[in-house]
Order: C-alpha cells, then structure tokens, then sequence
C-alpha cells in the first residue's frame, strides 16, 4: 500500500462511509484527472461514471474553468460578502438570474447543496413571519427525499437509512407520498395523481401553517433515481398556488444539464419561488451553492432594518471569489461548446443500454431523466423484491466496475449511471458496454 494510502487510513474520517470496510480494504487515492478520467497514484485510470458525486459537468482539468480560476488567483481568491461586494460574485448573480425563469433575481451564496436548501427554508420561514403570518412554520417534503446533511436539510429528508439516528435533534416535517412509479400498482398518471391526492390532503389538513413545500424536480436523486411521472412538479406548483405556500425547488442534484436542460423545472414551465443550486455549478471544481428567490420572496427582506426584516444567516466564505469565478467559467463552457445540445445523442446511447440491461438476470426497473439513470438490481424479477441489503451487492458490482476502469457509486442496489456532460460518445458507449458486460456475467 502507497505511503497515501497508509495515511489515509491512519487520519481520515470519509463521508457516508462505514469505517470499518473503509479500514479492512485499500483505498484507490485520486492523484489528477483528465477530461472524463480520473487517474489514481498508481496510474491507472478510470472513466468517472458518476460525475464525482453527480457534480462533474464539462470534464476535469477543463481549460477555460483552470483560466477563469487561475486569473482570479491572482487577483484575490477571497474577500468577505459581509459588508463588501466582490467581482465574481456580481457577474455570477446576474447570469444565475438571467437563467432563471423571469422574476427570479436574488441570489443567496453558500458552499454546498445542504445550505442552499437550508437558507431556502429559513428564507421562506422568515418570509412568512415579516408577512404577518407567523403560524406558517411547517415544511411539506416527499417521503425518500434527500436535500443533504445539515440539520434542517436532514428534517425535510425521508430516507430512514440517512435520517433516522439524527430524528430527536430534528423539527417535524409533513411528509406526502412521493411519485415511485415502479412501486405503485396502477398507470403512470395514476401514480402522479395519487401523489398529488395525497399532498392535497395534507395541506387541506395543514394549508395556514405551511410555509412551503419542497422538493426536488424530475428525480429523486438519493432515493434510488426514482423518476417522477410527467406532470408531478406542475401539479405540486398548482398546489402550491392553490394554498398560499411557498414552493421550493431542490435543483443540487438535477442543476446544469442532468436532466437535459439546464435547470429541471424548465422542462415542466414550472416557476419556483425559491431554488437552489451547488453540485455542478462551478462544474465540479470548487464548492458553491447558490439560493436563487423571487422578487416576491426578497421584497418584505427589504424593510427597514430595525424591524426583523434582516436574514441573519451568513458563511464565512459565502460567495468565494475563486468559486465564484469557476462557475463563470463552467457557464462559458456551456455556452461555447454548445454543451446542452449534445446531450440527445447521449441520452439515446443510454437508453439503447437500458433497454438491453432490462433483459439481464436480476435486473428490475430501469430508469433515466436526461443523463442520471438507474439500474435496479433484484433478487425476483418478478415480484422486483430486492436482495437482502446486507449483501452489499450494488457495491460488490462496483468493485468489479472499479476493475474495469470505470468508477461507479451505487445507491444500495441501484447503480448510478451518471456521466459529466461532456462525456464522449465513443467513451460513453465503452463505459455502458461494461457496466453490461460486469452485470450480466456477475448474475449468468
Ligand atoms: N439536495 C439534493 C437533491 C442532493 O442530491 C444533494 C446531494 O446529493 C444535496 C441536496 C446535498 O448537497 P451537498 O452534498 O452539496 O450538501
């Protein structure tokens, strides 16, 4: 084992990690990447299969972002948003307001998916109390909802798994049955009409003390890569509208391209009140969130400053200049390299895939938005019961994967298909022609 390795193990505490298989194995230590590949200390080299945790858009080491970063090295890599403004951070506020749908101009740094969604909920409480309507202080989420690790992201989160050791430390949110087209027994539309029945019940029940609902758009990323049927966040927005609440759009994981368009809701015309963005929106490079509100939702913070109108919720390196500049850089790259409109050849390649695993042994429910799919792995096809969790097999399949070259993340027995943006076709292809090769004769 390297001497990186050897440290690894002796001082490190990784994320969502069970330490004790983390400390019986030997770790892969990334040392650099290019393009689509990262290449570890040993040298070899692996195709990142999940966009380093979904976040990856336009490749590693890409040329303009390693620019915009350096150049704004050299002038002042930080300076505090508290009291001063600072470059980077205007010109990244004016073209996140200029993607976002019309009315939607005020944007809230943070570093990561968790504050954004964490500041959209502050936000939207403190909304309510400068409106005069203080009994507002509930949040509606999905069940198997994931909005990240801080403790009012984790309140508004329903995957026990994640969430139920930090449930004491947690307030109560209302949770609505979440579209899980694959596990309901009727159509499609009935699934999402009975999503919707039941959210509908729940604010009828509820309706003067929500203060918003919150969801993510298209996909529940965390859950499993349940996609949602058509039509679920425009009916959501319809409720929404209907009781007087706030809707805030979870974008961390669907932002930037993931699902075909640069934001999900786009694709159902649905305007949120407040969303949030970070994972892709530096293209992966440095971390970045942003909380992007209506003017509707900004305009009571604008009363005078005695009067409780103030939102007392800051970071340190909120808005970071470096950060901010590797998002320019990474919105130049879509620009420049017509980014979005390569993606259909992409998505096709993944289907043509998908459609061939479905036939495999122990592979249930396939399933994709854009370029983030799913491979269900189970024991039954038919009655799609899953493999005892224990057996860790998404894992084990990854491992494999890992072998191959091509570094996958699962969800318990979900494998996450989930490439940069920016992956060539001819590497695509190679890359989903071993995952087939690896799950068809893992399960022969
Ligand atoms: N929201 C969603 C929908 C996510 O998928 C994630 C992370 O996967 C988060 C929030 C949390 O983001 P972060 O890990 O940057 O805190």
């Amino acid at each position: 084992m390297d001497r990186l390795a050897q440290l690894d193990k002796q001082y490190l505490w990784h994320p969502f990690t069970p330490m004790k298989l983390w400390l019986e194995d030997e770790p892969v230590v990334i040392d650099r990447g290019e393009g689509v590949y990262l290449i570890d200390t040993q040298g070899n080299r692996y195709i990142d299969g999940v966009s380093s945790l979904w976040c990856n858009v336009h490749g590693h080491n890409h040329p303009v972002i390693n620019s915009h970063i350096t150049r704004q090295l050299e002038k002042i890599s930080h300076s505090t948003l508290l009291g001063l403004a600072s470059g980077p951070s205007i010109e990244l506020a004016e073209k996140l307001a200029n993607l976002a749908p019309e009315g939607l101009n005020r944007v809230f740094y943070s570093d990561a998916g968790a504050t954004s969604v964490e500041i959209g909920i502050k936000i939207a409480f403190q909304y309510w109390r400068i409106k005069g309507q203080s009994r507002r202080q509930k949040f509606v989420a999905l069940k198997q909802s994931y909005h990240g690790d801080t403790m009012g992201s984790v309140s508004i989160g329903g995957i026990e798994t994640f969430h139920k050791i930090f449930g004491p430390m947690t307030f109560a949110a209302l949770f609505a049955e979440s579209p899980h087209p694959y596990r309901y027994s009727g159509t499609v539309d009935e699934c999402r009409e009975s999503a919707l029945a039941d959210m509908r019940r729940i604010l009828e029940e509820h309706g003067n003390e929500v203060a918003a609902i919150v969801v993510e758009p298209l996909v529940q990323g965390a859950a499993g890569l349940i996609v949602h049927p058509a039509g679920y966040l425009a009916g959501v927005r319809k409720l929404a509208d209907e009781f007087g609440v706030l809707l805030v759009v979870d974008e961390v994981a669907t932002g930037f391209g993931k699902t075909g368009t640069i934001f999900a809701h786009e694709r159902e015309g649905v305007k949120p009140d407040i969303f949030c963005v970070a994972k892709g929106l530096t293209g992966g490079y440095l971390p970045l969130a942003a909380t992007i509100v209506s003017d509707e939702v900004f305009e009571p913070f604008t009363g005078e400053p005695l009067s409780d109108t103030t939102f007392y919720h800051g970071h340190t390196y909120t808005g970071n200049a470096l950060a901010c500049a590797a998002a320019l850089g990474c919105l130049e790259v879509f620009e420049k390299e017509n980014t979005l409109a390569g993606l259909g050849e992409r998505i096709s390649l993944i289907e043509k895939y998908l459609e061939k695993m479905k036939g495999f042994n122990n592979v249930g429910n396939v399933r994709h938005c854009g370029l983030m799919a799913g491979v269900e792995l189970v024991e039954d096809k038919d009655t799609q019961a899953n493999f005892d969790s224990g057996m860790r097999l998404g894992a084990n399949i990854c491992q494999v994967l890992r072998s191959k070259g091509v570094m996958m993340r699962p969800l318990g027995d979900v494998l996450v298909i989930m490439p940069p943006l920016a992956i060539p076709v001819e590497v695509l292809d190679d890359m989903l022609e071993t995952v087939c090769e690896v799950v068809s004769s893992y399960f022969a």
